[in-house]
Protein backbone atom coordinates (compact mmCIF):
# COMPACT_ATOMS: atom_id res chain seq x y z
CA UNK A 1 0.00 0.00 0.00
CA UNK A 2 1.49 3.55 -0.97
CA UNK A 3 0.66 6.83 0.64
CA UNK A 4 1.71 9.84 -1.36
CA UNK A 5 2.85 13.04 -0.06
CA UNK A 6 2.35 16.05 -2.55
CA UNK A 7 1.82 19.53 -2.60
CA UNK A 8 -0.99 21.10 -3.63
CA UNK A 9 0.65 24.63 -4.25
CA UNK A 10 3.57 26.09 -5.97
CA UNK A 11 5.83 23.86 -3.58
CA UNK A 12 7.50 24.92 -0.11
CA UNK A 13 4.19 23.69 1.39
CA UNK A 14 6.02 21.68 4.30
CA UNK A 15 5.94 18.31 2.64
CA UNK A 16 9.34 17.58 4.02
CA UNK A 17 8.00 17.38 7.40
CA UNK A 18 4.83 15.91 6.75
CA UNK A 19 7.19 13.16 4.69
CA UNK A 20 9.53 13.17 7.60
CA UNK A 21 6.75 12.23 10.26
CA UNK A 22 4.50 9.63 8.42
CA UNK A 23 8.04 8.54 7.56
CA UNK A 24 8.05 6.54 10.96
CA UNK A 25 4.64 4.72 10.13
CA UNK A 26 6.80 3.11 6.62
CA UNK A 27 8.85 0.87 5.33
CA UNK A 28 9.76 2.46 2.48
CA UNK A 29 10.47 6.35 1.02
CA UNK A 30 10.55 7.10 -2.42
CA UNK A 31 11.46 10.18 -4.60
CA UNK A 32 9.65 10.01 -8.16
CA UNK A 33 10.28 13.32 -9.82
CA UNK A 34 12.13 16.19 -10.18
CA UNK A 35 15.45 16.61 -9.35
CA UNK A 36 17.89 18.75 -6.97
CA UNK A 37 16.40 21.95 -8.26
CA UNK A 38 14.02 22.22 -4.81
CA UNK A 39 14.45 21.04 -1.40
CA UNK A 40 12.43 19.68 1.89
CA UNK A 41 13.72 21.32 4.72
CA UNK A 42 13.59 18.76 7.90
CA UNK A 43 14.39 19.52 11.65
CA UNK A 44 14.78 16.62 13.52
CA UNK A 45 16.83 14.85 16.59
CA UNK A 46 19.74 15.48 14.65
CA UNK A 47 19.23 19.26 13.56
CA UNK A 48 17.78 21.07 10.44
CA UNK A 49 18.39 19.62 7.62
CA UNK A 50 18.04 21.04 3.73
CA UNK A 51 17.35 17.36 1.42
CA UNK A 52 17.71 18.05 -2.75
CA UNK A 53 17.97 14.63 -3.85
CA UNK A 54 17.65 12.16 -0.84
CA UNK A 55 14.39 10.93 0.23
CA UNK A 56 13.21 12.13 3.63
CA UNK A 57 13.04 8.53 4.83
CA UNK A 58 17.16 8.87 5.20
CA UNK A 59 16.48 9.95 8.65
CA UNK A 60 14.85 6.42 9.96
CA UNK A 61 17.41 3.84 10.09
CA UNK A 62 14.70 0.87 9.20
CA UNK A 63 13.64 2.74 6.32
CA UNK A 64 14.59 1.57 2.84
CA UNK A 65 15.20 5.02 0.89
CA UNK A 66 14.36 4.75 -2.65
CA UNK A 67 15.04 7.28 -5.61
CA UNK A 68 12.78 5.97 -8.44
CA UNK A 69 13.15 6.37 -12.19
CA UNK A 70 11.68 9.99 -12.48
CA UNK A 71 13.77 11.31 -10.80
CA UNK A 72 16.86 13.58 -12.72
CA UNK A 73 19.60 12.14 -10.42
CA UNK A 74 22.41 15.28 -10.06
CA UNK A 75 25.08 12.24 -8.91
CA UNK A 76 27.53 14.66 -7.03
CA UNK A 77 24.73 16.08 -5.10
CA UNK A 78 23.83 12.64 -3.73
CA UNK A 79 27.64 12.47 -2.94
CA UNK A 80 27.55 15.44 -0.90
CA UNK A 81 24.27 15.33 1.05
CA UNK A 82 25.35 11.82 1.99
CA UNK A 83 28.10 13.00 3.31
CA UNK A 84 26.97 15.76 4.84
CA UNK A 85 24.01 13.68 6.62
CA UNK A 86 26.80 11.17 7.72
CA UNK A 87 29.20 13.71 8.95
CA UNK A 88 25.86 15.30 11.07
CA UNK A 89 25.83 11.66 13.08
CA UNK A 90 22.93 10.21 11.36
CA UNK A 91 23.80 6.52 11.01
CA UNK A 92 24.31 5.87 7.51
CA UNK A 93 20.94 5.25 5.41
CA UNK A 94 19.55 2.50 3.19
CA UNK A 95 19.46 3.75 -0.60
CA UNK A 96 18.48 2.32 -3.83
CA UNK A 97 18.88 4.07 -7.11
CA UNK A 98 17.08 2.70 -9.77
CA UNK A 99 18.83 1.23 -12.93
CA UNK A 100 16.66 3.28 -15.24
CA UNK A 101 16.67 6.75 -13.90
CA UNK A 102 18.99 8.89 -15.37
CA UNK A 103 21.61 11.43 -15.07
CA UNK A 104 21.71 15.13 -15.10
CA UNK A 105 25.47 15.65 -16.99
CA UNK A 106 27.20 19.12 -16.30
CA UNK A 107 26.14 19.89 -19.67
CA UNK A 108 22.77 20.00 -18.45
CA UNK A 109 23.34 22.60 -16.17
CA UNK A 110 26.04 24.16 -18.89
CA UNK A 111 23.32 24.94 -21.24
CA UNK A 112 20.92 25.97 -18.56
CA UNK A 113 22.99 28.51 -16.93
CA UNK A 114 23.14 29.68 -20.74
CA UNK A 115 19.36 29.68 -21.47
CA UNK A 116 18.60 31.55 -18.79
CA UNK A 117 21.52 34.08 -19.64
CA UNK A 118 20.01 34.23 -22.80
CA UNK A 119 16.67 34.84 -22.34
CA UNK A 120 17.59 37.58 -19.78
CA UNK A 121 14.74 39.67 -18.28
CA UNK A 122 12.33 36.71 -19.67
CA UNK A 123 14.02 33.86 -18.22
CA UNK A 124 11.86 31.04 -16.21
CA UNK A 125 13.82 31.76 -12.90
CA UNK A 126 15.42 28.78 -13.05
CA UNK A 127 17.57 27.10 -10.69
CA UNK A 128 19.96 26.42 -12.56
CA UNK A 129 20.17 23.12 -11.90
CA UNK A 130 20.08 21.66 -15.68
CA UNK A 131 16.39 19.94 -14.91
CA UNK A 132 14.69 21.37 -18.05
CA UNK A 133 17.79 20.29 -20.63
CA UNK A 134 17.70 17.11 -18.95
CA UNK A 135 13.52 16.30 -19.02
CA UNK A 136 14.32 17.24 -22.45
CA UNK A 137 17.13 14.96 -23.50
CA UNK A 138 15.44 12.48 -21.56
CA UNK A 139 12.51 12.48 -23.72
CA UNK A 140 14.28 13.53 -26.94
CA UNK A 141 16.01 9.86 -26.32
CA UNK A 142 19.43 11.35 -25.75
CA UNK A 143 19.48 11.22 -21.86
CA UNK A 144 21.91 8.89 -20.38
CA UNK A 145 19.77 6.44 -18.24
CA UNK A 146 22.30 4.59 -15.66
CA UNK A 147 22.17 1.32 -16.60
CA UNK A 148 23.91 2.37 -19.79
CA UNK A 149 27.27 2.92 -17.44
CA UNK A 150 27.74 -0.73 -17.87
CA UNK A 151 28.77 -0.46 -21.20
CA UNK A 152 30.94 2.40 -21.53
CA UNK A 153 32.25 1.47 -25.27
CA UNK A 154 28.93 1.80 -26.63
CA UNK A 155 28.15 4.85 -24.37
CA UNK A 156 31.19 6.56 -25.74
CA UNK A 157 29.45 6.06 -29.17
CA UNK A 158 26.62 7.85 -27.68
CA UNK A 159 27.90 10.36 -26.04
CA UNK A 160 30.15 11.28 -29.79
CA UNK A 161 26.89 11.28 -30.73
CA UNK A 162 24.71 13.37 -28.38
CA UNK A 163 27.52 15.90 -28.48
CA UNK A 164 27.42 16.57 -32.32
CA UNK A 165 24.45 18.22 -31.61
CA UNK A 166 25.44 20.32 -28.42
CA UNK A 167 28.28 21.56 -29.69
CA UNK A 168 26.47 23.16 -32.53
CA UNK A 169 24.20 24.75 -29.99
CA UNK A 170 27.04 25.86 -27.96
CA UNK A 171 29.62 27.45 -30.78
CA UNK A 172 26.56 29.05 -32.78
CA UNK A 173 23.97 30.06 -30.29
CA UNK A 174 25.74 30.57 -27.19
CA UNK A 175 28.96 31.58 -28.08
CA UNK A 176 31.03 28.50 -26.00
CA UNK A 177 33.79 26.52 -26.00
CA UNK A 178 32.78 23.30 -27.20
CA UNK A 179 32.37 19.75 -25.51
CA UNK A 180 34.96 16.98 -25.57
CA UNK A 181 34.11 13.31 -25.44
CA UNK A 182 36.74 12.11 -23.01
CA UNK A 183 35.65 14.92 -20.72
CA UNK A 184 32.07 13.59 -20.43
CA UNK A 185 33.12 9.85 -19.97
CA UNK A 186 35.51 10.54 -17.11
CA UNK A 187 32.45 12.30 -15.85
CA UNK A 188 30.53 9.49 -16.62
CA UNK A 189 33.05 6.97 -15.19
CA UNK A 190 33.07 9.07 -11.69
CA UNK A 191 29.03 9.05 -11.71
CA UNK A 192 29.64 5.24 -11.95
CA UNK A 193 31.81 4.67 -9.26
CA UNK A 194 29.11 6.89 -6.94
CA UNK A 195 26.17 4.96 -7.76
CA UNK A 196 27.62 1.17 -8.26
CA UNK A 197 26.96 0.69 -4.15
CA UNK A 198 23.19 2.13 -4.71
CA UNK A 199 21.61 0.88 -8.30
CA UNK A 200 18.72 -1.48 -7.93
CA UNK A 201 16.35 -3.10 -9.91
CA UNK A 202 13.71 -0.80 -7.73
CA UNK A 203 10.66 -1.70 -9.19
CA UNK A 204 10.56 -5.33 -9.16
CA UNK A 205 11.98 -4.33 -5.40
CA UNK A 206 8.56 -2.38 -5.05
CA UNK A 207 6.57 -5.94 -6.15
CA UNK A 208 7.88 -7.36 -4.01
CA UNK A 209 7.34 -5.11 -0.97
CA UNK A 210 3.71 -4.86 -2.10
CA UNK A 211 3.16 -8.20 -2.14
CA UNK A 212 4.69 -8.57 1.47
CA UNK A 213 1.85 -5.80 2.47
CA UNK A 214 4.70 -3.41 3.37
CA UNK A 215 4.05 0.53 3.17
CA UNK A 216 5.71 3.14 1.01
CA UNK A 217 5.46 6.75 0.95
CA UNK A 218 5.99 8.46 -2.42
CA UNK A 219 7.68 12.02 -1.69
CA UNK A 220 6.75 14.68 -3.96
CA UNK A 221 8.41 17.77 -5.08
CA UNK A 222 6.77 21.19 -5.55
CA UNK A 223 3.23 21.30 -6.03
CA UNK A 224 0.22 20.94 -8.73
CA UNK A 225 0.97 24.63 -9.90
CA UNK A 226 4.48 23.51 -11.08
CA UNK A 227 3.38 20.37 -12.97
CA UNK A 228 3.95 20.99 -16.64
CA UNK A 229 0.43 20.03 -17.84
CA UNK A 230 -2.41 21.09 -15.01
CA UNK A 231 0.18 23.85 -13.59
CA UNK A 232 0.69 27.32 -14.63
CA UNK A 233 2.76 26.70 -18.12
CA UNK A 234 4.82 27.48 -19.05
CA UNK A 235 6.39 28.83 -15.21
CA UNK A 236 6.23 25.02 -14.37
CA UNK A 237 8.84 23.00 -13.84
CA UNK A 238 9.48 19.55 -16.45
CA UNK A 239 8.41 16.62 -14.53
CA UNK A 240 4.93 15.98 -13.50
CA UNK A 241 4.32 16.74 -9.87
CA UNK A 242 1.17 14.98 -9.27
CA UNK A 243 0.55 11.88 -7.03
CA UNK A 244 -0.41 10.32 -10.21
CA UNK A 245 2.53 10.28 -11.80
CA UNK A 246 3.83 8.64 -8.53
CA UNK A 247 2.79 5.22 -10.28
CA UNK A 248 5.19 6.34 -13.05
CA UNK A 249 7.89 7.62 -11.86
CA UNK A 250 8.57 4.99 -8.90
CA UNK A 251 7.38 2.29 -11.08
CA UNK A 252 4.38 0.63 -8.97
CA UNK A 253 0.77 0.24 -9.80
CA UNK A 254 -1.03 2.64 -9.92
CA UNK A 255 -3.83 0.79 -7.42
CA UNK A 256 -1.43 0.63 -5.06
CA UNK A 257 -1.36 4.33 -4.34
CA UNK A 258 -4.70 4.40 -2.03
CA UNK A 259 -3.76 7.82 -0.15
CA UNK A 260 -2.79 10.73 -1.10
CA UNK A 261 -1.45 13.58 1.41
CA UNK A 262 -2.31 16.88 -0.40
CA UNK A 263 0.08 18.94 1.75
CA UNK A 264 -1.02 23.09 1.66
CA UNK A 265 0.29 26.17 3.24
CA UNK A 266 -2.03 28.26 5.59
CA UNK A 267 -0.64 31.43 3.30
CA UNK A 268 0.88 31.24 -0.11
CA UNK A 269 4.62 30.84 -1.32
CA UNK A 270 6.07 30.59 -4.48
CA UNK A 271 9.40 31.05 -6.01
CA UNK A 272 10.25 32.38 -9.38
CA UNK A 273 8.25 33.87 -11.76
CA UNK A 274 4.61 33.14 -12.54
CA UNK A 275 1.10 33.94 -12.27
CA UNK A 276 0.22 34.17 -8.58
CA UNK A 277 -3.00 36.21 -8.21
CA UNK A 278 -3.15 36.38 -4.40
CA UNK A 279 0.28 37.74 -3.95
CA UNK A 280 0.48 40.24 -1.66
CA UNK A 281 3.49 43.19 -1.70
CA UNK A 282 5.18 45.94 0.12
CA UNK A 283 5.31 46.15 4.34
CA UNK A 284 2.31 43.36 4.67
CA UNK A 285 4.22 40.87 2.40
CA UNK A 286 8.10 41.77 4.26
CA UNK A 287 6.31 41.05 7.79
CA UNK A 288 4.25 37.58 6.43
CA UNK A 289 7.57 36.61 4.82
CA UNK A 290 9.98 37.32 7.76
CA UNK A 291 7.61 35.28 10.21
CA UNK A 292 7.17 32.79 7.64
CA UNK A 293 8.15 28.93 7.69
CA UNK A 294 10.99 28.15 9.74
CA UNK A 295 13.06 31.49 9.62
CA UNK A 296 11.51 33.12 7.24
CA UNK A 297 10.18 32.15 3.35
CA UNK A 298 13.64 31.94 1.94
CA UNK A 299 14.35 28.91 -0.84
CA UNK A 300 15.54 26.18 0.88
CA UNK A 301 17.93 25.10 -2.19
CA UNK A 302 18.20 28.79 -3.50
CA UNK A 303 17.71 31.21 -0.57
CA UNK A 304 16.19 33.61 -2.54
CA UNK A 305 13.56 35.35 -0.85
CA UNK A 306 10.32 33.89 -1.92
CA UNK A 307 6.98 35.62 -2.95
CA UNK A 308 4.12 35.21 -0.40
CA UNK A 309 0.11 35.82 -0.31
CA UNK A 310 -2.87 35.49 1.37
CA UNK A 311 -4.22 31.84 1.43
CA UNK A 312 -6.11 31.04 -2.25
CA UNK A 313 -8.44 28.37 -2.08
CA UNK A 314 -9.44 28.76 -5.71
CA UNK A 315 -5.63 27.22 -6.27
CA UNK A 316 -5.71 24.96 -3.66
CA UNK A 317 -9.18 23.44 -4.58
CA UNK A 318 -7.67 22.83 -7.65
CA UNK A 319 -4.54 21.86 -6.26
CA UNK A 320 -6.26 19.26 -4.02
CA UNK A 321 -8.58 17.92 -7.02
CA UNK A 322 -5.40 17.63 -9.51
CA UNK A 323 -3.50 15.87 -6.98
CA UNK A 324 -6.36 13.64 -6.40
CA UNK A 325 -6.06 14.46 -2.48
CA UNK A 326 -7.60 11.79 0.26
CA UNK A 327 -6.37 13.86 3.18
CA UNK A 328 -5.24 17.61 2.86
CA UNK A 329 -2.59 18.78 5.57
CA UNK A 330 -2.65 22.21 6.41
CA UNK A 331 0.89 23.67 7.39
CA UNK A 332 2.41 26.37 9.50
CA UNK A 333 -1.01 28.12 10.68
CA UNK A 334 1.37 29.25 13.86
CA UNK A 335 2.88 31.67 11.67
CA UNK A 336 -1.02 33.91 11.00
CA UNK A 337 -1.13 34.13 14.98
CA UNK A 338 0.15 37.97 14.47
CA UNK A 339 -2.62 39.03 12.39
CA UNK A 340 -6.08 41.12 13.26
CA UNK A 341 -7.82 40.13 10.23
CA UNK A 342 -6.38 37.18 7.99
CA UNK A 343 -7.78 37.63 4.16
CA UNK A 344 -8.52 34.70 2.04
CA UNK A 345 -9.12 34.79 -1.58
CA UNK A 346 -12.33 33.16 -2.42
CA UNK A 347 -12.37 33.64 -5.79
CA UNK A 348 -11.06 35.29 -8.93
CA UNK A 349 -12.59 38.01 -10.77
CA UNK A 350 -12.10 37.67 -14.43
CA UNK A 351 -12.61 40.68 -16.74
CA UNK A 352 -15.85 41.19 -14.60
CA UNK A 353 -16.98 37.54 -14.63
CA UNK A 354 -16.44 36.14 -10.63
CA UNK A 355 -15.30 32.27 -10.58
CA UNK A 356 -13.97 29.89 -8.28
CA UNK A 357 -12.95 27.38 -10.97
CA UNK A 358 -8.99 27.68 -11.80
CA UNK A 359 -8.21 29.12 -15.27
CA UNK A 360 -5.84 28.34 -18.27
CA UNK A 361 -2.74 31.30 -17.60
CA UNK A 362 -3.90 33.21 -20.49
CA UNK A 363 -6.80 34.00 -18.36
CA UNK A 364 -4.88 34.20 -14.84
CA UNK A 365 -3.13 36.98 -15.95
CA UNK A 366 -6.23 38.85 -15.96
CA UNK A 367 -7.73 37.80 -12.76
CA UNK A 368 -7.73 39.74 -10.04
CA UNK A 369 -8.32 38.17 -6.22
CA UNK A 370 -11.74 38.44 -4.55
CA UNK A 371 -10.90 38.91 -0.76
CA UNK A 372 -13.12 37.69 2.33
CA UNK A 373 -11.86 38.33 5.74
CA UNK A 374 -11.72 36.23 8.48
CA UNK A 375 -11.18 37.19 12.23
CA UNK A 376 -7.60 36.41 13.58
CA UNK A 377 -6.78 34.63 16.70
CA UNK A 378 -4.26 36.71 18.11
CA UNK A 379 -1.95 34.21 20.08
CA UNK A 380 0.36 31.62 19.99
CA UNK A 381 -0.78 28.43 18.55
CA UNK A 382 2.33 25.82 18.88
CA UNK A 383 2.28 23.37 21.84
CA UNK A 384 -1.56 22.94 20.79
CA UNK A 385 -2.18 18.67 20.56
CA UNK A 386 -5.02 19.28 20.54
CA UNK A 387 -7.68 20.54 17.52
CA UNK A 388 -10.53 21.03 20.13
CA UNK A 389 -7.71 23.02 22.03
CA UNK A 390 -7.26 25.41 19.13
CA UNK A 391 -8.93 29.31 19.41
CA UNK A 392 -12.14 28.84 18.58
CA UNK A 393 -11.23 32.01 15.22
CA UNK A 394 -8.51 29.57 13.97
CA UNK A 395 -10.71 26.54 14.32
CA UNK A 396 -13.38 28.72 12.28
CA UNK A 397 -10.17 29.30 9.94
CA UNK A 398 -9.26 26.01 9.19
CA UNK A 399 -12.88 24.87 8.38
CA UNK A 400 -13.69 27.75 6.50
CA UNK A 401 -10.22 26.48 4.19
CA UNK A 402 -11.90 23.00 4.39
CA UNK A 403 -15.44 23.63 3.05
CA UNK A 404 -14.04 25.95 0.40
CA UNK A 405 -11.58 23.17 -1.40
CA UNK A 406 -13.81 20.16 -0.60
CA UNK A 407 -11.40 18.20 0.80
CA UNK A 408 -11.06 16.70 4.13
CA UNK A 409 -8.26 18.37 6.36
CA UNK A 410 -7.11 15.48 8.63
CA UNK A 411 -4.00 17.23 9.74
CA UNK A 412 -3.09 20.48 10.71
CA UNK A 413 0.67 21.48 11.50
CA UNK A 414 1.35 24.31 14.32
CA UNK A 415 5.16 23.91 14.51
CA UNK A 416 8.39 23.15 12.01
CA UNK A 417 8.98 20.24 14.67
CA UNK A 418 8.11 16.75 13.86
CA UNK A 419 5.41 16.56 16.80
CA UNK A 420 3.95 20.18 15.84
CA UNK A 421 1.30 18.07 14.53
CA UNK A 422 -2.54 18.07 15.68
CA UNK A 423 -4.78 14.97 13.77
CA UNK A 424 -8.35 15.28 13.20
CA UNK A 425 -10.85 12.59 12.35
CA UNK A 426 -12.69 13.82 9.18
P1 LIG B 1 8.64 21.48 1.23
O1 LIG B 1 9.53 21.56 0.04
O2 LIG B 1 7.21 21.39 0.84
O3 LIG B 1 9.05 20.43 2.19
O4 LIG B 1 8.74 22.89 1.98
P2 LIG B 1 10.02 23.63 2.57
O5 LIG B 1 10.76 22.75 3.45
O6 LIG B 1 10.77 24.31 1.53
O7 LIG B 1 9.29 24.80 3.36
C1 LIG B 1 8.55 24.59 4.46
C2 LIG B 1 9.16 25.38 5.61
O8 LIG B 1 8.22 25.50 6.61
C3 LIG B 1 10.34 24.69 6.25
O9 LIG B 1 11.25 25.66 6.72
C4 LIG B 1 9.72 23.92 7.41
O10 LIG B 1 10.61 23.66 8.49
C5 LIG B 1 8.67 24.86 7.82
N1 LIG B 1 7.47 24.28 8.40
C6 LIG B 1 6.80 23.15 8.05
N2 LIG B 1 5.67 23.02 8.77
C7 LIG B 1 5.63 24.11 9.60
C8 LIG B 1 4.69 24.58 10.55
O11 LIG B 1 3.64 24.00 10.79
N3 LIG B 1 4.98 25.78 11.18
C9 LIG B 1 6.12 26.49 10.90
N4 LIG B 1 6.31 27.63 11.56
N5 LIG B 1 7.00 26.08 9.99
C10 LIG B 1 6.77 24.91 9.35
Amino acid sequence: MVTAVVGANWGDEGKGKITDMLADQADIVIRFQGGANAGHTIRNGYGKFALHTLPSGVFHPEVVNIIGNGVALSVDKIAEELKEIESRGVPAPRLMISDRAQIVMSYHVLFDTLEEARLAGKSFGSTKSGIAPFYSDKFAKIGIQVSELADMDTLREKVEGILVKKNIMLKYLYHHDELKTDDIMAELVRYREILKPYLADTTAYLSRAMKEGKTALLEGQLGTMKDPDHGIYPMVTSSSTLAGYGAVGAGVAPYEIRRIVAVTKAYSSAVGAGEFVSEIFGDEAETLRKRGGDGGEYGATTGRPRRVGFYDTVASAYGCRLQGATDVALTVLDVLGYLDEIPVCVAYDIDGRVTTDFPTTTELKRAKPVWEKLPGWKCDIRGIRRYEDLPENCRKYVEFIEEKIGHPITMVSNGPAREDIIYRNR
